[in-house]
């Protein structure tokens, strides 16, 4: 057994953007208190999962995580944060050597909690109606593992209530980041050499509803003129949002990057409804249509699910139909599971796997075409990308993104990581543009 001075922890992250951005948050806390962060698959004297909640597949991930943990060093502190551990804290807490249970909340005190439990050797379950939650957990960062790209959180929780998401029920109700909170932390990842900031939440185009006096894009409007910021992210987007004022204050501002995530679902009006969307497709098809008139190059990006309870055949079509016209730049393809709480979960007419599978495949190939016809068009194009990483096993190619997040390889005889040079775009291979350095 290891024995150094500084304690060790080590963290386990599931799921999203957000996940990851708490989990960095709660790495700073341990820091802060002389902690050693290390590599999960190493010894240390406290273990953190992050847990996700979104499927079912995602709690028995989580279990495993931390049944991991215990067999890496039963005499660890292990803690369970997060989507499942705020719904599920008793099951948890049945698991050998789980000491600590956070929810969604009071994640800036974890490492308080680990000492208070080293202390006293008493298992705490820090979880709470996250229901009554009304204002944001401010968790502040100042670097990231990322080098180039900042995920920055500017809001929590979710008040939409679609039928077949657990999620409003582990994050609770919407709560918006002051706005110079926000503007103080993307001063000083730009100060430390960020370029590109990504701005995240569980529903972020909510962002400013509960404290009014601002939305998504006005903070947009608030951080575009900080010096050294170039590229300007957002995460997955409600469609609803995206209306007249959006699109036009985004064509003047030349930071935002034209790439956005909508989550579509479905394509088909009924399914649409039955999800309790609030949206239909055609509404959606003007959204994007509209976009393109103010960005000839925009990336459209989206989310579909297959398999909602009562699809039809003809509704799965309508939605095939709907992503082709669209032509997206890429979808991400799910298949309906159902989530226990969730009211889809006691819809009649519940897809069969193997009637889900091929809906899926079928779709993920369509996907796999438009975004090869997507790419396609900036063949012989110059395109300014922001490069990120050295290709793994590579000593002179470096890959990066276009603005519209066009994943691209280019050849440099010195190190271009973090720096954004203007690339003649020649050929594909697989989903990766390469290129000649201008
Ligand atoms: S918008 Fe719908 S799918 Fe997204 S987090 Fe909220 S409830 Fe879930």
């Amino acid at each position: 057994m290891e024995m150094t001075s500084k304690k060790k922890v080590a963290f386990y992250t599931l799921g999203c953007k957000v996940n990851q951005y708490d989990t960095h948050a709660m790495m700073e806390e341990f820091r802060d208190k002389g902690y050693e962060i290390v590599d999960f698959d190493e010894y240390a004297n406290v273990y953190i999962v992050n847990t996700c909640t979104v499927t079912n597949l995602s709690d028995r991930k989580s279990r495993q995580m931390l049944r991991r943990a215990h067999r890496k060093n039963p005499d660890a502190i292990i803690g369970a944060v997060g989507c499942y551990a705020q719904r599920g804290a008793q099951e948890l807490l049945a698991i050998p050597g789980i000491k600590l249970i956070l929810g969604n909340r009071d994640r800036h005190n974890i490492a308080e909690y680990i000492e208070r439990i080293e202390k006293t050797g008493v298992p705490i379950n820090g979880v709470s109606d996250i229901m009554k939650e009304r204002t944001f957990e401010e968790t502040p960062i100042s670097s990231y593992s990322e080098r180039t790209r900042a995920v920055i959180k500017v809001q929590e929780g979710c008040n939409q209530f679609c039928t077949y998401c657990i999620i409003p029920y582990a994050r609770g109700p919407i709560r918006s980041r002051d706005p110079n909170n926000i503007l103080d932390e993307v001063k000083r990842l730009v100060e430390v050499g960020y370029k590109e900031i990504v701005f995240t939440g569980i529903h972020v185009t909510s962002y400013g509803k509960d404290i009014g006096d601002i939305d998504l894009i006005g903070l947009i409007e608030l951080i575009h003129n900080i010096d050294g910021l170039e590229r300007i992210r957002l995460g997955s987007l409600e469609p609803t949002y995206i209306d007249e004022r959006f699109i036009d204050i985004f064509s003047t501002l030349p930071k935002m990057c034209p790439h956005f995530h909508i989550s579509l679902q479905s394509g088909s009006d009924k399914t649409l409804k039955r999800m309790g969307r609030r949206y239909t497709a055609d509404e959606y098809r003007k959204i994007v249509e509209n976009l393109r008139k103010v960005s000839e190059d925009v990336s459209v990006t989206t989310d579909v699910m297959v398999g909602f309870p009562g699809e039809t055949d003809e509704e799965f079509n309508e939605t095939y139909q709907f992503v082709e016209d669209v032509a997206f730049s890429k979808i991400h393809v799910f298949q309906y599971s159902p989530r226990e709480g969730t009211p889809a979960a006691r819809f009649k007419a519940q897809v069969p796997s193997q009637i889900k599978a091929a809906r899926s495949d079928k779709l993920i190939e369509l996907g796999t075409r438009l975004e090869q016809e997507f790419m396609d068009k900036f063949i012989g194009t110059e395109e300014k990308v922001l490069f990120e990483q050295l290709i793994p096993g590579s000593s002179n190619i470096y890959e990066g993104y276009t603005e519209n997040y066009i994943k691209v390889a280019a050849e440099s005889s010195h190190d271009i990581q973090n720096e954004i040079i203007s690339v003649v775009l020649e050929r594909m291979e697989d989903d990766i543009l390469l290129g000649k350095i201008r």
